[in-house]
């Protein structure tokens, strides 16, 4: 495919706001170009790999500038003064270039050039780097030059998410969003969408099943559903196993022989900052290969009490590393096992694979690595005793998980539950929000310029961020100018296209921030987007204040519009004393329509 055309499909999403209609579109042009599969999905989200391995350019904004000048044979001083005017450097290039009347390049073309662009690297390789730029832009014009400047800046922002793509992909295999779970779960499993289409456009659906769990590729984290009690818990699971919930770094380790790689929860590499770990990786786990998941701890090394999140995550360090080693030991609790010598054991039970993690984990005294102990119950009073116990220690409760579940890659579902603390009365229970857009402030918060921010949840099903709340409390002076500072530097001229909201903030932001936000209750709001169907009002938050700052945590990990509807229901039943469900059989537990009517 010609990259004209790609770009002609960008025009065309970005001026869409209807999420089916670029849903549509994508799948038309996954379809018209099957060979191009593998890498429209970096491209459409202005990338050149997949999050954990996409290449930098290494080129800042000047020389992006002279690449354009030099292509346009215009002086650098005139691209200032253009883009000084039209404040976005794409617009200059559609102007000054015009539309080529011989073949552009093709999106491979484009593609290969970019990667070679970022693979140029030693002496010399700042002027390369821009004339090989020059010469991709001497071939473009019009909004194709556009587009290619805006994926070169990082700045193409077409709001396509993951989850969008993927239901563009169930629709060219199957018509409609039927295929959806099967294609997500070969994305979670190796967290790349142009291995996904790649393999989906020229094998068809079975061909996605030999995507496997591979060491050096992350693979999607499995998430934790919510539930407020411990009865909760039991009623809807049955028999659970459960296991502390640490406060610290969600960490994926990958071991192939000697080599070991740690990544993020975020899918970011950061092997070269824990050195204990991947010692300890080497010389603890009794496997040639293994993909092990778990949480990374911070502690008092002369207590041995465990340090908060917000201290632990300063050991994320790039540079000196040794000297945080010895002030702020780590330890990594594992508590799942995703690979062993070759074999997937994402499909394998819960129970089955915490029982190989116990098999393979050599435990020593003091060591860096241990497996996070566990029990398993059916008993609501002694998971609450479980749960207790652990707030008693310093953690921050328990995680309950379904023995028969599979590791579920990506997905926040029921398979694995937090309970955190009682939440007595009121909920005073947390959220991860992502900012949308802030206020600049009045009276004395003027003097900060910045007032409230507008936080808002994640609906997968829709990939669309939905208000939940206004956020106006919490951080010291300091904290606010910098987190202003931070918005300032990804805010936008317009509502971003994932964004729902009847809100109108001051200033808008990329959703890219996740917030820990703590709040009383949930109500119901005409203000607030999340959870809005059917003209019936949203849900808001009362009295939220900024408790943390989840840097570890993507925007669309963040907590989903269905976990705020379902605590609301929870919070009502609380209330009127009726924690069940129409319907519900205390004998059976079971809430199907078919008892209740019996
Ligand atoms: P939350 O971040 O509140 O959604 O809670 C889920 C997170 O708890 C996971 O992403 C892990 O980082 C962390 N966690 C701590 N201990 C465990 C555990 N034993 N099992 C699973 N997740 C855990």
């Amino acid at each position: 495919m010609e990259f004209a055309a790609l770009a002609a499909a960008f025009r065309e999403i970005e001026a869409q706001s209807s999420r089916i209609r670029v849903t549509t579109r994508l799948a038309e042009l996954f379809r018209s170009a099957p060979g191009d599969a593998g890498i429209l999905p970096y491209l459409l989200q202005g990338q050149l790999g997949p999050p954990y391995a996409a290449p930098d350019l290494g080129l800042d904004e000047q020389r992006i500038a002279l690449a354009l000048a030099t292509a346009a044979r215009v002086p650098i001083a005139e691209i200032e003064r253009l883009y000084d005017q039209q404040g976005d450097l794409g617009l200059v290039a559609e102007s000054l270039l015009a539309p080529s009347s011989g073949p552009g390049p093709t999106v491979r073309e484009v593609y290969d050039r970019l990667r070679l662009i970022a693979a140029t690297v030693g002496i010399g390789s700042a002027v390369e780097k821009v004339r090989l730029l020059r010469d991709l832009l001497g071939r473009t014009g019009g909004d194709t030059a556009r587009y290619l400047i805006r994926i070169v800046e990082g700045r193409l922002r077409l709001g396509v998410g993951d989850a969008t793509v993927l239901d563009a992909l169930s629709i060219v295999s199957a018509g409609n969003l039927s295929a959806r779970p099967r294609i997500a779960r070969a994305y979670g499993l190796c967290a790349d969408l142009g291995v996904v289409a790649d393999r989906l456009l020229s094998g068809g659906l079975s061909a996605l099943d030999e995507i496997h769990p591979t060491p050096g590729r992350p693979v999607l984290p499995a998430l934790a559903g919510r539930l407020p009690s411990a009865s909760e818990v039991i009623r809807r699971l049955g028999p659970v196993i459960a296991e502390p919930k640490y406060d610290g770094l969600r960490l994926q380790a990958h071991k192939d022989g000697d080599r070991v790689w740690l990544f993020t929860r975020r899918l970011e590499e950061v092997t070269g900052a824990f050195p204990e770990i991947v010692g300890a990786v080497r010389g603890q786990v009794a496997a040639h290969q293994a993909i092990l998941d778990g949480e990374a701890v911070g502690y008092e090394p002369r207590t041995g009490a465990f340090l908060p999140f917000q201290q632990t995550a300063r050991r994320r360090r790039k540079y000196r590393i040794a000297e945080l080693e010895a002030s702020f030991p780590l330890r990594y609790y594992l508590f799942d096992l995703l690979l062993l010598d070759g074999q997937d054991l994402t499909s394998a039970p819960q129970r089955q694979r915490s029982g190989l993690l116990d098999s393979i984990v050599r435990s020593e005294p003091s060591a860096a690595i241990d497996v996070a102990p566990r029990v398993e119950t059916d008993n609501p009073r002694e998971l609450e005793v479980f749960v207790a116990e652990m707030l008693r220690r310093g953690l921050e409760g328990a995680v309950a998980k379904r023995p028969d579940a599979p590791y579920e890659a990506g997905t926040r579902g029921l398979h694995w539950v937090k309970l955190k603390r009682e939440h007595g009365e009121s909920l005073l229970d947390t959220f991860d929000l992502v900012v949308l857009g802030y206020d600049r402030g009045r009276g004395r918060r003027a003097r900060l310029g910045i007032g409230s921010l507008l936080c808002g949840v994640y609906d997968p099903e829709r990939d669309r961020f939905r208000t939940v709340s206004r956020v106006g409390s919490g951080l010291t002076d300091d904290e606010w100018l910098r987190l202003r500072e931070m918005l300032d530097a990804s805010a936008t001229p317009a509502r971003p296209s994932p964004v729902d909201s009847l809100v109108e903030p001051d200033v808008w932001v990329e959703p890219r921030y996740v917030l820990e936000v703590v709040a009383g209750e949930i109500i119901r709001s005409p203000r607030h987007t999340c959870g809005m169907e059917n003209g019936q009002p949203g849900y808001a938050l009362r009295f939220p204040r900024v408790s943390g700052f989840r840097f570890d945590r993507r925007p669309v990990d963040a907590t989903t519009q269905a976990e705020v509807v379902e605590l609301y229901r929870l919070q009502r039943a609380r209330s009127t004393g009726d924690i069940f469900p129409t319907g519900y059989d205390a004998a059976t537990g079971s809430t199907r329509p078919d008892r209740a009517e019996r």
